[in-house]
């Protein structure tokens, strides 16, 4: 796969540590970075196929990714 798509990242232009929060720290700033992201979609199938649980990917906490991960192999079973 791919991972051009990282070249246009938005995260690429801020803070790091905003997509990995410390526990108890809102992930509120990095999920509003990539609302505004134009690879957010790729971004999102990357950390879905690579199976990444920590930090925020294509506008999804670990929580989410996590339940969106879930539904996908349930799909997929
Ligand atoms: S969607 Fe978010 S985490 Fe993914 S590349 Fe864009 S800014 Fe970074």
């Amino acid at each position: 796969m791919s991972e051009r798509w990282r070249e246009d990242a938005l995260c690429r232009q801020t803070d790091p540590n905003l997509f990995h929060p410390a526990p108890g720290c809102s992930p509120a700033p990095a999920k509003r970075t990539c609302m505004a992201c134009p690879v957010r979609p790729e971004c999102l199938d990357y950390a879905l196929d690579t199976r990444q649980h920590w930090g925020v990917w294509g506008g999804l906490d670990q929580n989410e990714l996590r339940r969106l991960n879930r539904a996908r192999r349930a799909q997929a079973a």
